[in-house]
């Protein structure tokens, strides 16, 4: 949209919020200046606010795996403890329930040497329905979206005769988890609201679908997808010991010694080590909050829960500043003397949105002037735009960066256990999410964190990677070192 349509467009004061009468502030950006600056200072991360997070990341790792319940950090078993190793042979399927989606994914494994020979994949949307269906419902819709993938499976792929398919699940959702191949929903997030699944055995749920279906395939391995990026990051480099997830919420997981892990009560995996979901969205110890960050809080579905995710995760960067473009336009005008209502609309302006705004470099940033018009339904002239741009950073900018010191924290965790583990020799955090993989800003501050809590030297050791879509076929792979056979 150009400019002078915005300027040309008249805008209705919002019935539900009926304007103030109120002095229309000439230069608007300047009268909410002390607001920005305000932010700015609460917001900041310099090193002692990111060493802190970091240490108290370590130390709340600890205390998760002491006890379960002793931290906030759930610190949940994975059961994974063999690595693929490039030898998997066959074919082996993924399914991956994150969010609207699901994905079904083939692939030939051809070892050492061919490793990744084939792969096909195809993405179906959950109708909006099954979301608030029976557990029954959705299953029996995965399951029938997995017999048609399995159908279309052509020449190219082969099965040893008198073998089951084997599947990597990757369910995104908190499990408690009791096998490699099974564990227990806690509890839907994310929207889902199905009846008949809390409590219950995904896998169990899983297979039941597939009998009702006459699909003759079984699950080997469940995972999140933190859990499947870090194996599938793994099977091409052995340096990988993190797997961090940045999207619509956040997670991290990574290698642990058995021997550490006092609440295995001596249960030793054969390979003394074993993949740790840190569960650590629900990090929450020393952060530099805001009255944005706990109003909206209070506003959620789990108040008090989940306070780093709300921090630095995609769901809530973009509400974050819509919050603060509000008090902005209620407090300070700076859109002029109306509030529109689609500005007090929660959730309204995501994350993507304010990343576009992000990466306009034009002299009069028309971009930024027309996402705000778009979404917010604003008018903006330069400086206001500007304004915007600068609480854009500032609440990005802190996100990147503790999520940074939270990546340190996991790394001198393991770093106090096993001196030269990490930073002694190359060390690989494999990072996914749509957050991470589309926000250039939000990735260098990331970055910058963790460069300036380890020092130059030190960081030089410690590779932060993008792992595309690694999460299916680590789930895949999983399924392959964990197969039945
Ligand atoms: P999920 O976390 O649901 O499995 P993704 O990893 O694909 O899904 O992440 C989706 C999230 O990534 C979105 O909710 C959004 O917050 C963020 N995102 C997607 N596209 C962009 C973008 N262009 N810029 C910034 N963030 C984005
Ligand atoms: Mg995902």
């Amino acid at each position: 949209m150009s400019v002078s349509a915005v300027g040309s467009f008249w805008l209705s004061p919002s019935p539900g919020k009926l304007p103030r009468p109120r002095m229309v502030v000439r230069s608007s950006a300047v009268s909410v200046a002390p607001i920005l600056t305000h932010l700015q200072k609460q917001c900041a991360t310099p090193l002692p606010v990111l060493r802190h997070v970091a240490d108290a990341m370590a130390a709340d790792m600890r205390a998760g795996l002491a006890v379960d319940g002793g931290s906030d950090l759930k610190m949940i078993l994975s059961y994974v403890d063999t690595f693929p190793t490039g030898n998997e042979k066959g074919l082996f399927y993924a399914l991956d329930l994150g969010g609207t989606n699901f994905r079904v994914l083939r692939v030939q494994l051809g070892g050492k040497d061919e490793r990744v020979i084939a792969t096909e994949f195809e993405q179906v949307t959950i109708p909006q329905e099954l979301m608030f269906g029976t557990s029954e419902e959705l299953f029996d819709f995965i399951a029938c979206g997995l017999a048609n993938f399995a159908k279309k499976e052509g020449g190219k792929f082969h099965l040893p005769s008198g073998r089951k398919r084997e599947i990597g699940f990757t369910f995104s959702f908190p499990v408690k988890q009791t096998s490699i191949d099974s564990g227990i929903l806690m509890k839907w997030t994310k929207g889902f609201a199905v009846s008949g699944t809390a409590g219950r055995d995904v896998v169990a749920c899983l297979n039941e679908a597939m009998e009702r279906q006459g699909l003759d395939m079984q699950v080997s391995a469940l995972v999140n997808d933190t859990v499947g990026t870090l194996a599938g990051a793994r099977y091409w480099d052995d340096d990988v010991m993190v797997a961090v997830i940045l999207g619509t919420g956040t997670n991290a997981c990574y290698v642990e010694r058995t021997d550490v892990i006092p609440k295995l009560q001596g249960q030793m995996s054969s390979s003394g080590r074993t993949i740790i979901s840190t569960e650590w969205g629900a990090f929450s110890n020393g952060l530099p909050l805001t009255e944005f960050d706990r109003d909206m809080d209070a506003a959620s579905i789990n108040p008090g829960e989940q306070i780093f995710e709300k921090t630095i995760s995609g769901m809530y960067l973009g509400e974050i500043v819509r919050r603060v473009l509000l008090k902005m336009a209620e407090a300070g005008a700076l859109f002029g003397e109306y509030v529109s209502e689609k500005l007090s609309t929660p959730f309204i302006l995501r994350t993507p949105d304010i990343c576009a705004m992000q990466q306009d470099n034009s002299d009069h940033l028309d971009a930024v002037g027309a996402i705000l018009y778009d979404v917010t339904g604003v008018k903006s002239d330069l400086s206001v735009r500007k304004m915007v741009v600068e609480v854009c950073d500032t609440i990005v900018k802190r996100g990147g960066r503790l999520a940074g010191a939270g990546i340190v924290g996991i790394l001198q965790k393991m770093e106090e256990d096993s001196k030269d583990l990490i930073f002694g020799k190359r060390t690989v955090v494999a990072m996914d999410g749509g957050l991470y993989e589309n926000y250039p800003q939000y990735r260098r501050y990331l970055k910058e964190a963790v460069t300036e809590l380890l020092g130059l030297e030190m960081s030089k050791n410690v590779v932060i990677e993008h792992s595309k879509d690694g999460s299916g076929i680590g789930a895949a792979l999983l399924a392959a070192s964990n197969s039945k056979y």
